[in-house]
């Protein structure tokens, strides 16, 4: 017996041990948009909120309201071959003398935390004082969404719509010169194919400057690491062309792309997401005009199409996602007054359409939202003689005062006229100077969004 104890007593604390590690837990969460949706920002802005939690700071947030959260921690990150999210960059941007916005993503890339916390019931509370979930944020271009239909398609159906996207009226005009040299693309002579695929990937990225959202492939776009590679190298050619070679290689490269980097996405990335926040800028688009509201609508649909996994459908034939939780936020709500944040809400609801509703009926939970990352403006009134109107304060980008009243925001897609007439003008705002913890708008509502079940 004088052996057996030391051995029972081992045994017992490896049988706690496990019990504890079970109860610790994993949340992976995916961060996505379109470029220029808020990404980078956004997942910065969590970080430290989360890093620097305070309690009057985030009020929404239950588990620190309920005086149980113990605080939060990088923590090393997950997967050796995923580029880490440069927090520390983003931040030093942000508190740079004259503040500046952090570089946009690019590419995938992931963070992760141990957020410790004291669990309020059941279980857990027995067992543990403290607990711990590892939260991993990965971020990815929304772009990189928009290739999943590509899977459903041979290259020929997709050249076709692809390049009657291109020659619609609305972006003709920028496509022009492009869709010349590939009419008069003789051979299929590698060097001339990876000059056009490179001038492709040129009029992608303005086409998208001008507001075009559903540009395909992706990865032409934001290459990431395959900038370059033969496997990007392909485009759409006009139906009539009948040069067989270049149909032949064109096919062959758009059928390694699906394979080689759609699937491999998907398969290692997008099925092990628990959850996934999408980040919507209804504001650009309304800057720019009808057409690219319209656009952003579209590929907001294209996007939400990677969620809508009905059984039977390709996505989870092919991969079985998993999310359970699917957040849309319109994101840069410091940019109108508070006033006007019911309708940018209505706003993104309607450019979503009947998606929303699909995806609510395959079982998942969906929830859209309007939030400010970091606010970069203090809300205000002045009053003109005839009442009071709502103004923001704020800084322009080159760090000059300013003070506005943001305009109206509609709660739905305008007809054209509304462009003719007052239209949308909304101003970029530099980041705030000094305060910390960052300024936000319902960050806390987020974070209970997100994390309020698994920290109970
Ligand atoms: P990404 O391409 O999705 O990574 O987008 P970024 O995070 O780089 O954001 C693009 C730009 O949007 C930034 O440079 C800022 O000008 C602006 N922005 C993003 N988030 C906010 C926010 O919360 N408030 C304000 N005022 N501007 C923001």
């Amino acid at each position: 017996s004088v052996t057996v104890k030391p051995r029972l007593k081992a045994l017992g604390q490896q049988l706690e041990e496990w019990a504890h590690r079970g109860l610790d837990q994993h949340l992976r969460v995916g961060i996505t948009g379109l470029s220029g949706a808020g990404k980078t920002a956004f997942i910065t802005a969590l970080v430290h909120q989360l890093l620097n939690a305070e309690r009057d700071h985030l009020p929404m947030w239950e588990v620190l309201a309920q005086g149980r959260w113990l605080g939060a921690q990088r923590a090393r990150q997950p997967d050796l071959t995923l580029a880490p999210f440069d927090y520390d960059a983003a931040m030093s941007c942000l508190l740079a003398e004259s503040p500046s916005w952090p570089p946009s993503t690019r590419g995938i890339s992931e963070i992760r935390l141990a957020l410790r916390y004291r669990p309020g019931r059941g279980l857990r509370r027995q067992f543990k004082e403290s607990v711990t979930l590892y939260l991993d944020l990965v971020d990815y271009p929304g772009e990189w969404l928009l290739d999943l239909p590509m899977l459903a398609q041979d290259y020929d159906q997709w050249s076709e719509q692809a390049w009657a996207r291109l020659t619609h009226p609305t972006w003709r005009q920028s496509s022009e010169a492009w869709c010349e040299k590939v009419r008069g693309l003789s051979s299929s002579d590698d060097a001339d194919v990876a000059r056009c695929a490179e001038h492709y990937g040129q009029l992608l990225g303005q086409l998208r400057q001008q507001g075009a959202t559903l540009l395909q492939p992706g990865r032409a776009l934001l290459p990431g690491e395959l900038a370059g590679t033969p496997v990007l190298a392909f485009f759409p050619l006009p139906p009539e062309c009948d040069n067989e070679a270049l149909r032949a290689l064109m096919t062959e490269r758009f059928d390694a792309y699906c394979e080689q980097v759609v699937k491999p996405f998907y398969r290692h990335h997008f099925a092990r997401f628990d959850r996934q926040v999408v980040l919507v800028d209804c504001l650009t688009p309304l800057n720019q005009g009808r057409a690219p509201v319209e656009q952003m609508g579209m590929a907001l649909k294209g996007v939400l199409d990677s969620f809508r996994y009905g059984p039977g459908s390709l996505l989870r034939r092919l991969f079985k996602p998993q999310i359970d939780k699917l957040l849309f936020a319109a994101t840069k709500a410091d940019h109108v007054s508070v006033d006007q944040h019911p309708n940018l809400l209505k706003l993104t609801q309607s450019l979503m359409g009947d998606a929303q509703r699909q995806i609510r009926f395959a079982g998942g939970e969906v929830e859209t939202m309007v939030l400010s990352a970091v606010r970069a403006s203090e809300q205000g009134q002045v009053d003109d003689g005839r009442g009071p109107i709502p103004v923001i304060r704020g800084h322009r980008l080159d760090g000059q005062p300013l003070m506005r009243f943001p305009g109206e925001v509609p709660g739905a897609l305008p007809p054209a006229e509304f462009w003719q007439g007052q239209g949308f003008d909304f101003v970029p705002l530099a980041p705030p100077k000094g305060t910390l913890p960052l300024p936000h708008m319902r960050m806390d509502h987020l974070l209970q969004w997100l994390l309020g079940d698994k920290l109970r």
